[in-house]
Parts: C-alpha cells; structure tokens; sequence
C-alpha cells in the first residue's frame, strides 16, 4: 500500500494526532508536556534512543560533562521541580543529567506519549488535509496537524572521511554515540582523534585509565578551567530561594547565564585591570571568562587578542614540555570564534608519561590500518580509535529527515544555507516548529531556556489559531528574506566568520559557509518574538 499523502488524503484519519515530535531530549520532554498537558492536544514524540535524554542519552562517554552551572541547565517551567529536584555538583556530570531527564519524564508522566527506538525518517505535508504525514523507520506511517523538531543542534555525528577507517582491527567507539556498557582501556594502546569540547573531556579520562593515549591534534583550543565541585548546600539553599529571580535575570542576559560585572570593553581598562578580571574569571571557571569579563570580546580583534594571550601564557605555564605546549597553544583563531571548552586538568594530562599528542594539521592522518593510524611516515599502532569529531551541527538533523511539501524540500530551499524566520518556521513548510533550529540564538543561548522559549512561543501560536480558527501558519517569503539579513547583520560585527567551526558549518566538507546562529544575545531575540505576537504575526500567513 502506498504511503503518499495524495493516495490517504481522501480517507479519514481517526487516529492523525494534534502534533508530532521528533526527538525526546530536553525538546522533546518538554513539547509533549506542554502541548499535552497545557494545550490539551493528542501527542507523539518519536526518540532514536532506547530511552529519554537526547543527547546526555548518546554522549555518555567518559567525562562528559555540561560546561553550564546545574541550576542554570535545568527546565524553569515547574517551580515544584525546580525545589524538588537537588543538584549534587555544580556542573552536572552526563549520568546526573540523564537521571534529571528521567525524573522528568516519570513525573509529568510523558512516556506514554513517546516511542522509543524509533526515528522518524521522512515527513511531508499533505495540502487536502492540511497534516503532516511523517514515516518512521519501523515501517509506520503517522499524520498530525503539527510537526515539531526537537531533533537537537549537536545530533547528527561527523565520522572523518579517513581511508582505511573500516579496516582497523582494534576498538573504535564515537564519543557522540557511546555504548551504554562501561568500555575497559586498562592498559590498552588507545588514540583519540578530535580536541574539540567533547575531545578535551573524554581525554582527560581516558589518560588516567590507558597504557598509552595518543591524541591526534588538528586545531588546538582555547579550554579553560570549569571549576567544578560538589554542590554547597547552602548555595543550594539561596539559588531555590531566588529561583525566579535567577531566571529573570537568566533570560535577560546575553547566554542566558547570569554573569554580572561584564564590562563594555577590554580596551577601555588598563592591562593591569584588564589582567585581574581574567585573572578572576579563570579562577571562578564556567564561561565566565567569555561571558563575565569583557563585552567586545567577539567584536574586537584587539580585545580578544588580550584574552586569547592570556590563555596562550596559562597552556605554557601548565604544560612541562615547551614543544608540547607549543603545539597546545591556539594561534590560527581568535578566541571563542570555536566554541571555547571547559576542562579539569586537560593540559596537564601532556604531562603524564603516557600521553603523547600528535599533530596532525601540517601531517594530516594519512589513513587508518588494521594496526592503527598512519600519520605521514609513523604508525601509530593502536587497540582502541576513539572519534571525537563533532557534528553535522543544527541543520544537520533536519536536513536529514528533509521535510517536504507541494512548494519546498528542505534540502532544496537550504541549498545554500537555512532560510528560516525567527530560527523557529520555514515559508513554504506550514505547522513545522524547530525548537533552537539555524538562525536562532540557541547554541549561544544556556540551551534549555532556549528551548522552554521557543515552545512557549509555538504553543501560544497554536492557541491563537485555535481561538481564532485558524488551521495552517506560515512564515510569508518575505519574512524569511527579512530574518536572514537581520541575522547576517548582526554576525558582521563579529569575529565568527573569519574561523572555521561548526557555528560557520564548515566542519563538514560541501556544507555551505554561512553564520548559522543569530548573535543578537538572548534578551534582544526574545524581544523580537515577542514583538512578534504583539503585532498579530505579521510575518506569517494564517488560514
Ligand atoms: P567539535 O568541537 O566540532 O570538535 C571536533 C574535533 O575533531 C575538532 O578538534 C576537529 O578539528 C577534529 N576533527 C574533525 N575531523 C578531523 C579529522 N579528519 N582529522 C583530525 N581531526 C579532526 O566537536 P565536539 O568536541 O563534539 O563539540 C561540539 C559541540 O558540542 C561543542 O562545541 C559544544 O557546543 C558541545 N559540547 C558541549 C559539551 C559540554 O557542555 N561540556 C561537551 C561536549 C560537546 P578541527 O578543529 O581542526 O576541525
């Protein structure tokens, strides 16, 4: 029996749903709450995974760890959650996170509403019916009015094209994709191939446990401490007192991390005083030394070279090897134009005896063997490949399911970098949400505030167009344009475009280079959406 919307659009569909999710992560959990639970529409989230977590469900590897403070990382929509649920650090390890989502979905009693191990494969809009018909990859074919991406920005894994990869003869794990069974390195010859944020965690864990660890270097970073440690419980005391007032202020700063005395500039101090905010920012941990000192950072080459020697001096003050360190030390880049890591006691981990790091930017990894990695004249003979390579990041995951209808394919309309209004709605797509999609603040927004707005938003607009009888809500054409030239204005000014990362998509050969996120800070961007509904949609079509 065919599946296409044209041959089931005459029938009836007693059991089309309100709303189809993809995904059961932070996104996904809180789509089917709300939209169940508060709009009282007739849900489904569909979850890859064998359980809920989204990504904290994939990247178990270990050390893998939020870089964001545990109360700030946490949903803000139930107050009864927030003072129930206790934090045990003050940056939360993957398992505490996992277990946050957990009890997340056993208390608001989602998982009735979502299938596991499932991944919705295709989804196309059927004009008759005005529903989305969305296959899944056991053969299953679902309609619902609503198509809801909570597929995650950092959800579809980039394995290096490397000749010989399938011939190795040892282990190889994907940080990205971990296996839930502990993997024992115990004197094991293990490499490690990427020193991005995920990278600099699992090597720092993997080098206490193996024989030997080689990692395979391209691009060094610019990681700073994170400054973990267990939860005071006083702390703990006075942020659940102060709960609204933190997410006020949460979601009116620039990350949607509150970090107060951030100065406008790092040119307007002296070196001295200039010196000392680094100083405490990189003695506070978290991203405070991004976020807490100087405003211009991003904007001002001069000012970001100041916090970018800063860091150079702290890799070699930490590192014993000068050579080691040397090629530690990032010089191609300006810092945070990559995402910049937070560690605990990653440089020195090149001063153990066996740690041995590779450089692998002049002498790329010539190909992987049976033994191990070639890299130009020297094999690295390995048991164990472990790929901390990154992401197909934020359109990645939706390209890949490619949502359709009679006007618009994504991949097409996409072609040369995401076309969206808001970050949130694509014209030519009707009812299809993406939670933190491209061209929303969303990875340079704390994550799940981020998502709790952009539901919060959509779940109105449905309610408005149920109060008003409406069925169908489009971005208009003209929007979309409006949207991609406000997001590439406000990139201009910033340093971003003039490095190579995943914010820019080029991390993955033939991927457009555009800005993929709108930089404008939280505040801003949440002033526009709602300006947006105060207005009465100007930018959409409704009917
Ligand atoms: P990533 O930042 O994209 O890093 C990928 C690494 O793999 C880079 O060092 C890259 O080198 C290297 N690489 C890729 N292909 C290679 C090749 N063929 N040969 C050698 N090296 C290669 O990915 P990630 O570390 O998974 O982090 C992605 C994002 O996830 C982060 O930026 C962050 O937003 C999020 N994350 C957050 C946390 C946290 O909260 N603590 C932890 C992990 C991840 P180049 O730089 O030269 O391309």
């Amino acid at each position: 029996m065919s599946n296409t919307p044209e041959s089931t659009s005459k029938q009836q569909h007693p059991d089309a749903l309100d709303a189809i999710i993809i995904g059961a992560g932070f996104a996904g959990l809180y789509s089917v709450h709300n939209l169940r639970d508060k709009l009282g529409l007739r849900v489904k989230a569909f979850e890859g995974g064998g359980d809920v977590g989204g990504t904290w469900y994939w990247n178990r590897y270990p050390g893998a760890r939020c870089d964001i403070e545990s109360h700030h990382y946490s949903y803000s929509f139930s107050e009864e959650l927030q003072q129930e649920w206790s934090w045990s650090e003050r940056f939360p390890a993957q398992p505490e996170i996992l277990r946050y989502l957990n009890h997340v979905a056993d208390r608001f009693d989602l998982r009735k509403d979502i299938q596991l191990n499932t991944r919705i494969i295709s989804a196309q809009f059927d004009e008759k019916s005005c529903q989305w018909v969305v296959e899944t990859d056991d053969g299953c074919t679902h309609r619902a009015r609503f198509f809801i991406s909570g597929a995650g920005v950092l959800s579809t894994p980039s394995m290096p094209n490397i000749k010989g990869l399938d011939s190795f003869a040892g282990e190889t794990y994907l940080t990205a994709h971990w296996p839930e069974e502990k993997v024992d390195f115990s004197g094991k010859r293990v490499g490690v191939i990427g020193t991005g944020a995920s990278g600099i965690q699992v090597i720092t864990e993997i080098a206490k446990e193996a024989g030997h660890l080689t990692v395979f270097q391209r691009t060094p970073n610019y990681a700073a401490p994170i400054r973990n440690r267990p939860m005071d419980a006083e702390i703990e005391r006075q942020i659940k007192e102060n709960y609204a007032q933190i997410r006020e202020d949460s979601r009116n700063s620039f990350l949607g991390i509150p970090y107060p005395g951030t100065l406008p500039s790092a040119m307007e101090v002296s070196a001295e005083k200039r010196r000392e905010r680094y100083e405490e920012a990189y003695a506070a941990g978290g991203f405070q030394l991004f976020a807490g000192t100087f405003a211009d950072l991003i904007t001002n080459q001069e000012s970001n070279d100041t916090a970018a020697e800063f860091l150079r001096e702290k890799i070699r003050e930490r590192v014993n090897d000068p050579v080691t360190a040397e090629m530690l030390t990032p010089k191609t880049h300006a810092y945070a134009t990559k995402r910049p890591p937070l560690e605990t006691g990653y440089y020195e981990t090149y001063n153990r005896d066996n740690v041995t790091l590779v450089d692998v930017l002049d002498t790329p990894i010539e190909e992987v063997t049976a033994q191990g990695i070639r890299v130009g004249d020297t094999m690295h003979e390995l048991d164990v490949i472990v790929f901390a390579t990154g992401f197909d990041a934020m359109t990645g995951p939706l390209l890949s399911i490619n949502p359709k209808s009679e006007q618009v394919s994504l991949t097409e309309h996409w072609a040369d970098g995401p076309r969206t209004h808001l970050g949130l709605t694509v014209h030519g797509l009707p009812n299809f949400f993406t939670i933190t999609g491209p061209q929303s603040p969303a990875v340079l927004y704390n994550m799940p505030l981020a998502i709790e707005d952009h539901i919060d938003w959509l779940s109105d607009c449905i309610a408005y167009m149920g109060e008003n009888g409406y069925t169908r809500v489009e971005a208009t054409a003209e929007a979309e344009k409006n949207w991609g030239e406000l997001t590439a204005e406000f990139a201009k000014p910033t340093l971003f475009d003039k490095t190579d990362s995943w914010y820019m998509g080029a991390n993955i050969p033939g991927k457009p280079r555009v800005f993929l996120v709108f930089v404008s800070g939280a505040q801003e961007y949440r002033r526009i959406c709602a300006e947006e509904v105060a207005q009465g949609y100007p930018g959409f079509k409704l009917n």
